[in-house]
């Protein structure tokens, strides 16, 4: 039988640790620059508290993990993109 070791890491806002499959991924991409839950590079994860990603210095957060600017566009897709998957029941939360 094979046994799922969950992988673990670390909300970027709250510094708690959680299952992946309770965070949001942030990748940039090397080709296709900021993607959501996919993308290769370098990464950051948030927990889909609403404290977390809503935290107003997110954006300042993102932009230190990820060693990258952010642009103003990018809280709105992030926003969208966090509460669309807020939008699914989570499981164990
Ligand atoms: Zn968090």
């Amino acid at each position: 039988m094979i046994q799922q070791t969950p992988v673990l890491r670390m909300c970027i806002s709250c510094k708690k640790i959680y299952d992946r499959k309770h965070l949001i991924k942030i990748t940039k991409d090397h080709k296709q620059g900021i993607m959501f839950q996919k993308g290769m590079g370098r990464s950051a994860y948030i927990c889909k508290s609403k404290k977390c990603y809503s935290d107003s210095k997110i954006k300042k957060k993102l932009q230190k993990a990820l060693k990258t600017p952010l642009g103003s566009k990018f809280i709105d897709i992030f926003e969208k993109e966090i509460t669309s998957y807020n939008y699914y029941p989570n499981k164990g939360i």
